[in-house]
């Protein structure tokens, strides 16, 4: 059996391994699924390298738009979105690329919320990659807003630009973080917030945006792509609001990469005792 790897820059802190080769035994099919270090420069060579010896890999950090000249095909939105997190490599060595972020935070809505995307009204704090992949997602599933802050207010028009053609009838609005007006009159209006910036891995992060805006009596859900419990996660607890975590988004993207590769149906619950036990995180 080929193996399988997540290449990132870095890769020590990634939670993948413990969690597909959980999936992986659960077949009993081994412990396929390696962690490798791969920095920007050394990309193309991976690549041949993986057309050679891989079945399939994921993209993390800097690589999941870097991967896209090297691949032969790319699913459309994940080409849109530029933003590619699961590759498979065929029997003849050529590479089809895809995004399962998308599906990772669908599911980890559903499951923390059980509420409708169909309708709803989203807004992102964070317009990089991971807000690129997944608000596509939401408007293939029929959401009817998306709002969307960032610090680079340009990257912000951007994404909307691209949203807007691929999604006639989505209502797409752009903002600064630091608008507070603007974001209250959003938030009066949000059904799910989703904070998609890299803020509140550090200890010293600054607030993405000001927490007097969490106020109960929104009717909004709080994600925080972010595994840890942040600032943002903790005021939106305190004020009442439903909140949850990037955990389940994670293992539900991971759910859907074993899929594309084995066809086989993934193990959640291995999977996530394999996440949650993996002692390098
Ligand atoms: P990225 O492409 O590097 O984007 C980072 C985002 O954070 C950008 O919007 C950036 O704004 C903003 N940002 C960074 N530093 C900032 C600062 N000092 N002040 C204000 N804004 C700042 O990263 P990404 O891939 O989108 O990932 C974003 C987060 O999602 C990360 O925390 C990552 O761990 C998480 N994530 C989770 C999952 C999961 O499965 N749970 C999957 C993917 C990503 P600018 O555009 O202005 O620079």
């Amino acid at each position: 059996m080929r193996n399988y790897a997540v290449i990132g820059d870095p890769v020590g802190h990634s939670r993948s391994p413990g969690m597909q080769n959980a999936a992986f035994e659960h077949y009993r099919l081994g412990s396929p699924y390696v962690k490798r270090h791969v920095r920007p420069g050394e990309l193309g060579a991976f690549v041949e390298e993986a057309r050679r010896t891989l079945a399939g890999f994921n993209c993390t950090v800097p690589h999941k738009s870097a991967i896209i000249p090297y691949l032969d095909e790319v699913d459309p939105k994940a080409l849109a979105a530029s933003s590619v997190n699961t590759v498979t490599v065929r029997e003849d060595g050529t590479l089809a690329g895809t995004s399962t972020d998308g599906y990772g935070l669908e599911m980890a809505l559903e499951t923390n919320f059980g509420r409708p995307l169909a309708g709803a009204e989203v807004c992102f704090i964070g317009c990089g990659g991971a807000a690129h992949a997944t608000s596509f997602h939401l408007a293939e599933r029929g959401v009817r807003t998306i709002r969307l802050a960032n610090r680079t207010l340009s990257k912000a028009e951007e994404l909307a630009e691209k949203l807007r053609a691929a999604n006639p009838g989505l209502a797409v609005e752009t903002a600064l973080p630091s608008d507070s007006d603007t974001l209250a009159r959003w938030f009066a209006a949000t059904d799910f917030l989703i904070q998609a910036t890299s803020l509140g891995l550090r200890e010293t992060d600054p607030a993405p945006f000001d927490l007097g805006l969490l106020r109960p009596g929104l009717r909004m859900a709080v994600f925080d792509t972010i595994y840890l419990d942040t600032p943002v996660l903790l005021k939106a607890r305190q004020t009442g609001l439903p909140a949850a975590g990037g955990a389940a988004m994670l293992l539900y993207q991971g759910a859907k990469s074993f899929e594309i590769w084995t066809g086989l149906a993934a193990p959640i619950d291995a999977m996530r005792a394999g996440m949650e036990g993996n002692s390098s995180c």
